[in-house]
């Protein structure tokens, strides 16, 4: 018999959203197999071809089993599956992978692929909206036939019924919006950094993950018996019941600190030397309002509209927009509601919107970009803002603006749909804040431009800085030169705040940044005015802000520029923040 302590395995990883998750294993893996060119001998073609016809039938089953689950016929989803069969059947797909396998002795996959990929181009090249997004439903097709090839299963996160940590390569933002409602304890990934919309999602639904694991879905079988620690970053597989007991007692002790942290929710953020900051929530559900305000946020600071896109075949109507703002901007009454209008693109995508797949996507056709060129959609969410703005008190922000140009754009598209609802006689806010994200270095260089045509700013880290330092924020071999504290990203931030402080505006910061506690202190120093975070974190900023003299920060950020590493920068900091407060753990 095996000794089960010498199976236990600890694998490090990135520390996502804290918190301790014990529970079985339920693996989810995307990655899509990668094809290369590969050929086989001249008598093991036919074999590759019984392969392939095999993964095509068993695609069209599961396909046909998912359909006969949906009972309404005309519903979306049935239409949808039906378009995904047809696709099966289609000769084109499967007799030239067939001929492609035979005449050049391709291995299956490789031969698919290349099919695969030249009717893709063809369909991204139809004119025709309609047909052009059933490219869409031929790559999920597609992504199928190579899991079958390669004898994978394919399993979402809409399937799981029990309480179970999840293993995958990594969760499409379409897979972190069903959390929400699943009963998912925690989630380790292969991919993924700090700031990758996966680790945002856990903080916000307040679940535990480890992310940047590299190989973690190589090393599990389903349903092995896993721990997760979200605040060290650390997963342990099959663990032993020593560990498994010293855990349940981590988890208790966290379980405490959190409701010792409870208390600090409804005190105000202020210094000890009276200085009152606002502290904001960011979400991303209109499901998030109440445990935002139950943990303590004067408002919110980035409602991220790009999940009213995620997980459906169709796109949001003005009135959906509207309503779900609404639903929002009363919950929080008197406190402002930032809506930012959609960021789709990069590392966040629509289900339905079939975006080009880009060499850069980051650097790409995203965002505000996206809505310049799709102004319809753009303004179309614009007025169900301004129409929400009726409501409570609304908040519009543009993400990803690159300088005053693009600015001017996007606000004449606000001017245009204030034009169309007077015209409708449909009530608005005219007073309605407008601001922008600063999260690109030329906004920020040219900060004090913008801070003449805009009523705030709001410092967004996680794209300023993987801009500035040249870092895909998502890409975790290089999670390591992700330096918040680099002595440009502080000059930059500095820079931004005295341009907004010159000018008059409030500046905000709702990058992953402002709500470390580590960086609280250097925030306050540079004189950020509100900050917004995961809800969860807020009481935790809170406390650490109380017990700060503003004034002292500020000398001490003085001091900190001086130093030209951001080693030297985390070092002297750290040393400041154990000698100010030896208590908190950092
Ligand atoms: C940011 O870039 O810092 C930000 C808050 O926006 P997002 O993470 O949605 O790109
Ligand atoms: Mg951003």
């Amino acid at each position: 018999m095996t000794d089960p302590r010498s199976r236990m395995k600890v694998l490090n990883g990135i520390p996502a959203s804290p918190g301790i998750a014990i529970g079985r294993a339920f693996l989810i893996n995307r990655a899509l197999p990668r094809s290369v060119h590969s050929t086989v001998s001249k008598d093991r073609a036919e074999d590759e071809v019984a392969a392939f016809l095999h993964a095509v039938a068993r695609s069209r089953e599961q396909i046909q089993a998912i359909r006969e689950g949906v009972k309404d016929q005309s519903s979306d989803h049935y239409q949808i599956l039906s378009v995904h069969l047809a696709l099966l059947e289609d000769s084109m797909l499967v007799d030239q992978t067939v001929r492609l396998i035979r005449e050049n002795q391709f291995k299956a996959d490789w031969a698919f692929n290349k099919v695969l990929q030249g009717l893709l181009e063809t369909f991204r090249r139809i004119e025709d909206k309609y047909l052009r997004e059933r490219g869409h439903d031929l790559r999920q097709i597609g992504h199928r036939v190579l899991e079958n090839l390669a004898g994978r299963l394919m399993e979402s996160v809409a399937s799981i019924r029990d309480p179970v940590v999840v293993i995958a390569h990594d969760l499409s933002p379409a897979d972190t919006a069903q959390i929400l409602n699943s009963p998912v304890l925690g989630f380790a990934t292969d991919v993924g950094s700090k700031t990758s919309h996966t680790a945002i999602t856990a903080r916000a639904l307040g679940i535990p993950a480890v992310v940047g694991l590299e190989r973690v879905t190589g090393e599990f079988a389903e349903n092995e018996e896993t721990i997760l620690d979200g605040e060290e970053g650390v997963v342990i597989i099959r663990p032993t019941p020593e560990k498994v007991r010293e855990y349940t007692e981590k988890k208790k002790a966290y379980a405490l600190r959190i409701r010792d942290l409870a208390k600090f929710a409804k005190l105000p953020a202020v210094t000890r030397d009276g200085k009152t900051l606002r502290l904001l929530a960011n979400i991303e559900f209109p499901e998030e309002a109440d445990v935002s305000l139950r943990s303590g946020a004067d408002g919110v600071g980035l409602y991220r509209t790009e999940f009213l896109y995620l997980n459906r075949k169709d796109l949001p109507s003005e009135e959906e927009h509207y309503l779900t703002y609404r639903r929002v901007a009363e919950k929080f009454g008197r406190h402002p509601v930032t809506i930012r209008t959609i960021d789709l693109g990069g590392d966040k995508f629509a289900s339905h919107l079939e975006l080009a797949e880009e060499m850069n996507p980051a650097m790409g056709l995203r965002a505000i970009r996206f809505c310049l060129r799709e102004r319809d959609i753009f303004k179309q969410q614009v007025r169900a803002i301004l129409r929400a703005s009726s409501h409570g008190k609304v908040q519009l922000m543009f993400p990803m603006i690159s300088g005053v140009g693009e600015l001017r754009a996007a606000l004449a598209v606000v001017e245009e749909a204030r034009s169309e609802l007077k015209k409708r006689r449909i009530s608005f806010d005219r007073q309605m804040r407008v601001g922008i994200m600063v999260e690109i270095p030329s906004a920020a260089i040219c900060a004090d431009q913008l801070a003449r045509e805009v009523d705030f700013f709001s410092i967004g880290t996680n794209d300023l800085i993987q801009y500035a330092l040249a870092i895909d924020r998502v890409n975790e071999h290089v999670s390591y030169l992700y330096e918040p504290l680099h002595p440009a990203i502080l000059r930059l931030i500095r820079r931004v705040v005295d341009a907004g402080h010159d000018a008059g505006i409030p500046v905000a910061m709702c990058g992953e940044m402002a709500g470390e506690p580590f960086y609280v202190y250097v925030l306050l120093g540079l004189g950020i005015d509100e900050w917004s975070m995961s809800p969860t974190s807020i009481p935790r900023v809170k406390r650490i802000l109380r017990k700060s003299v503003a004034y002292e920060a500020r000398d001490f950020v003085g001091e900190l520029l001086a130093h030209a590493t951001a080693a030297d920068i985390g070092s002297a900091l750290r040393k400041k923040l154990e000698d100010l407060f030896p208590e908190e753990r950092f």
